[in-house]
């Protein structure tokens, strides 16, 4: 059986949102209790968050009128193996360029899904930790892009810094962005089976998701 690692920030009261969003709400539509004739009331819990609070995926929408929305995301994008991408030492607001990818091409060319793993999660909780990530600049997504890779993980916060140039690339190019990941020090393998599900919410820009890594027979051996 493989080992579940789980790349999922916890939703819940008080957690950490990007500038100016209003956070996540946790509360009960009906709370546990009894009727006066004794029927039992069932506890119903609301969570009233921003779609891009936590652990989420990114649709095209989100940034562009036309673009491709949440609930008509590949989910074939969603799982299968994806390359960890690991960039220690990265400076605050550092560019990640093609050339960190280069010692990853010929997995990310099989694979086409990319994990960057730099670090910047374990800032979660600091003041620092929506504006001061790395970033991956327009010609890093370019050279991703040309290899055909279509899922892009990341263990901060955004892909980029406003005005959002890469966001505009690379979800224009139909493209998907996971954010805001975490545990990523728990995985081993350079190649690990990913699963990260988005919610179908009709027409809209994107969803929390609940992201895990599958870790024994998840390590993929390259051909
Ligand atoms: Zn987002």
């Amino acid at each position: 059986m493989s080992k579940v690692i789980d790349l999922t920030h916890r939703i819940e009261r008080g957690l950490p949102v990007y500038p100016g969003d209003a956070g996540a709400h946790l509360s009960a539509d009906s709370v546990h209790g009894f009727e006066s004739d004794g029927t039992p009331v069932a506890h119903v819990g609301r969570v009233n968050m921003g779609l891009h609070n936590g652990t989420h995926m990114d649709a095209g929408y989100h940034f562009l009128p036309r673009g491709f929305t949440i609930d008509t995301t590949p989910l074939e994008r969603c799982v299968g193996p994806a390359v960890l991408v690991d960039l220690p030492g990265l400076d605050n607001k550092a560019e990640i360029r093609p050339s960190h990818f280069e010692r990853f091409e010929s997995d990310l060319a099989h694979h086409r899904r990319a994990v960057i793993k730099t670090g910047w999660s374990s800032r979660w909780r600091e003041t620092d930790y929506f504006t001061g990530h790395p970033f991956v600049g327009p010609e890093a997504a370019r050279w991703l892009l040309d290899r055909q890779v279509n899922l892009i993980g990341l263990d901060f916060p955004s892909i980029d810094h406003p005005p959002f140039e890469t966001h505009l690339l690379w979800l224009g190019a139909g493209a998907s962005i996971l954010e805001n990941l975490t545990n990523l020090d728990q995985i081993t393998a350079s190649v690990f089976t990913l699963i990260a599900l988005p919610l179908p919410f009709a027409g809209m820009d994107g969803s929390p998701v609940r992201a895990v890594a599958l870790a024994d027979q998840g390590a993929i051996k390259r051909d």
